[in-house]
C-alpha cells in the first residue's frame, strides 16, 4: 500500500475556529479536497488552499443529504482520484475529512475509518476538541471538580433506531453520581429526564443545556433535571446542544468567562479592505463579539505601475520616506521584493504616520526615526520639521495612496524640500457587499459598526440601499478619526457615533473598552 495520498479523519473543534489542533491545521493547509460537515466550522476552509476541493457533505435544504454509505464512498473515491492523479503529478494530494468536535466521538469517525481500511486506503485520524468537554468548559461547567464529581459520562441522547431507550443503561447512569453530558437529541431530553427520574435521580440535579457552544451565539439555559421533562421547556432549545447533568453544572455562574465577555452576544460590522479587515476583528472576535466582515475598498495596484517601478528605483538616492499606512509598506516591500531588493534600498531617513505604519516597517526591519503622534496630514509636515529641523533642499519621497490629501506635500514643499509624491497602490469599492452584512443590517442584528477611513464610510454609504442607509444612521457607530468622523457627518451619520482617542485600531478598541466602563 502506498503512503501517499493519505485520507486524515480530522476532529474541527466544537466551533470556535481557535480550537482546531496544530496538527489539524497543518492537515487542512496542505489538503487537495475537504469533506467537511455542518458542525465543522466553515472559517476552517480559510486554512485550505485556494485550490483545493471543498465538498460539503451535510444537511441542506432542499437538496439530498449524503448518507453515511454515500460520504463513505466519496471519500473512497476522491482518494482514487488523488492517487491516479499523484502518480501523474505531485504525491501530495491529501484528502481531509473534517468533523465537528472529535471525529471518534459520536462523529462516525470509527465507521469511515474502518471502510477506509477494508478499501485499503491508508489513512490518519488528529483528534479534535470534543463539544461534550469544550461546550461546557465556554459555559462555566467544569466536567470534572474534586468536590463534586469524579467521573464523565459521554452519552448520546439519539440512538441509531430514534428509540432512546435502546442500549442506555438509566439505573446505572442514575447511580453514577457523576457529570453526564449528552450529545445530541434534545428532542429526546424529555424521555431522557423522565426515565433518569425514574431510574431514582434526583429531581434537583442541575442541569445546563448549551446551544452552538463556544461560537459567538453560545446560549446556555440553565436548568434542574425536572425541567426537562417539560417538552415546553426543551422546545424552545434549538440544536445542536449538548446537555450537562451533575453537580457541576450548577457552577456556570462563578466561572462563565465566556458569556461575561465585554461584546458577549453583540454583533459588529467591520467595514474595512479585504487585506486588512483581520486584527480589528481578531480584537473584537477577543472580546466576544460576532464580527461580519463588510469590505467596502479593495486595494488594487496603481495605474501607473511603470512610475513605481521607477520611482522605487530611486528610492535610495532620496534622503527621506514617508509611509502613511500600512499599505504602503507592504506594496514598497512588494515593489522591493520584484527589483530584488531589500530594505537597504530605503533611504536613510524614514518616516512611519501612524504605529500600526511604524510596525509594518518593523516588520521588514526598519525602525522609524519619526512617528508622529498627530496624524492628521496638515499637522505631520509641522511635525517633521519640529523633530527633524530645517528641511531645506530635502529630497523626500511620499509612498502612498494613490488619491492622498495634498496637505502633506504643500507643507513639506513649502518649508523647502523637494517632494515625490508616487502613488505605490490605489483603493476602490468593491461592486457589493457581501450578503451576509447586509441581512444582518436588515434584521436588526448589527450593535455597531466600525470606520476605519472616510472612505469606509462614502463606500458603505454608496453600497447600501436607501433604507438601511436609515438603519446605520441610528446604529452606534465607532470611528477611527477625526477625518472619518467628518466623512460620517456629512452622510448624515454622525448619530451614535464614538471617536477613537488614538487613531488606530489599539485606540479603536480602547474606545470601546471605555464605553464599555461607562455603560457598567
Ligand atoms: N463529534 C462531535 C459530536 C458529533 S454528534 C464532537 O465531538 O463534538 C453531534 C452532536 O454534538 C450535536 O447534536 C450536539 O449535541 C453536539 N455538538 C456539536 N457541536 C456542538 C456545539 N457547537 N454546540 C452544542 N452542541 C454541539
Amino acid at each position: 500500500m502506498s503512503t501517499y495520498p493519505m485520507v486524515f479523519l480530522v476532529g474541527a473543534g466544537p466551533g470556535d475556529p481557535g480550537l482546531l489542533t496544530l496538527a489539524g491545521k497543518d492537515a487542512i493547509t496542505s489538503c487537495r479536497v475537504i469533506i467537511y460537515d455542518a458542525l465543522a466550522n466553515p472559517e476552517l476552509l480559510r486554512h485550505a488552499p485556494p485550490s483545493a476541493e471543498l465538498i460539503y457533505v451535510g444537511k441542506q435544504a432542499n437538496r439530498h443529504t449524503l448518507t453515511q454509505d454515500e460520504i463513505n464512498e466519496l471519500l473512497v473515491t476522491k482518494w482514487q482520484q488523488q492517487a491516479a492523479f499523484a502518480k501523474v503529478h505531485s504525491p501530495w494530494g491529501n484528502i481531509v475529512r473534517l468533523k465537528g468536535g472529535d471525529p471518534y466521538v459520536f462523529g462516525r469517525g470509527g465507521e469511515e475509518g474502518q471502510y477506509l481500511f477494508a478499501h485499503k486506503v491508508p489513512f490518519q485520524v488528529i483528534p479534535g476538541i470534543t463539544s461534550g468537554i469544550a461546550g461546557p468548559a465556554y459555559a462555566g461547567i467544569p466536567v470534572t471538580h474534586r468536590d463534586f464529581t469524579s467521573s464523565v459520562t459521554l452519552i448520546t441522547g439519539h440512538q441509531q433506531d430514534s428509540n432512546v431507550a435502546v442500549g442506555l443503561n438509566f439505573d446505572a447512569l442514575a447511580k453514577l453520581n457523576g457529570t453526564l453530558v449528552f450529545y445530541m437529541g434534545v428532542k429526546t431530553l424529555p424521555t431522557l429526564a423522565t426515565k433518569l427520574i425514574a431510574a431514582g435521580m434526583d429531581g434537583q440535579t442541575p442541569a445546563a443545556i448549551i446551544h452552538r457552544a463556544t461560537h459567538p451565539n453560545q446560549k446556555t439555559y440553565r436548568a434542574h433535571l425536572k425541567q426537562l421533562c417539560s417538552a415546553d421547556f426543551c422546545a424552545q432549545i434549538a440544536p445542536p446542544a449538548i446537555t450537562i447533568l451533575g453537580q457541576v453544572a450548577g457552577l456556570s455562574e462563578e466561572l462563565n468567562w465566556f458569556e461575561q465577555r465585554p461584546l458577549f452576544g453583540k454583533t459588529v460590522l467591520v467595514t474595512r479592505t479585504r487585506q486588512q479587515a483581520g486584527e480589528l476583528s481578531r480584537r473584537l472576535i477577543e472580546l466576544g463579539a460576532m464580527v461580519i466582515e463588510a469590505p467596502t475598498i479593495e486595494l488594487a495596484p496603481p495605474s501607473d505601475s511603470a512610475a513605481v517601478i521607477q520611482a522605487i528605483g530611486r528610492l535610495s538616492h532620496a534622503d527621506m520616506a514617508i509611509f502613511t499606512s500600512v499599505n504602503g509598506v507592504h506594496a514598497a516591500w512588494d515593489y522591493l521584493m520584484q527589483a530584488g531588493r531589500d530594505a537597504r534600498a530605503l533611504p536613510q531617513r524614514v518616516v512611519a504616520v501612524g504605529p500600526s505604519t511604524a510596525a509594518a516597517l518593523r516588520q521588514i526591519g526598519i525602525i522609524a526615526d519619526l512617528m508622529p503622534e498627530e496624524f492628521t496630514s496638515d499637522k505631520l509636515s509641522q511635525a517633521i520639521q519640529s523633530h527633524l529641523g530645517d528641511v531645506t533642499g530635502l529630497r523626500v519621497m511620499l509612498l502612498r495612496a494613490q488619491i492622498a490629501r495634498p496637505a502633506l506635500r504643500t507643507g513639506l514643499e513649502q518649508a523647502g524640500a523637494q517632494v515625490e509624491d508616487v502613488a505605490m497602490y490605489q483603493t476602490r469599492p468593491p461592486s457589493a457587499l457581501p450578503a451576509e452584512a447586509l441581512t444582518a443590517l436588515s434584521e436588526d442584528r448589527i450593535s455597531l459598526i466600525t470606520f476605519t477611513s472616510a472612505s469606509t464610510a462614502n463606500n458603505l454609504f454608496n453600497l447600501l440601499p436607501p433604507d438601511l442607509r436609515e438603519k446605520v444612521r441610528h446604529l452606534p457607530k465607532l470611528s477611527i478619526g477625526p477625518v472619518t468622523t467628518q466623512a460620517l457627518a456629512s452622510l448624515g451619520w454622525d448619530a451614535q457615533l464614538t471617536e477613537a482617542a488614538e487613531h488606530d485600531i489599539p485606540g479603536m478598541i480602547a474606545a470601546l473598552d471605555r464605553q464599555n466602563q461607562v455603560q457598567e
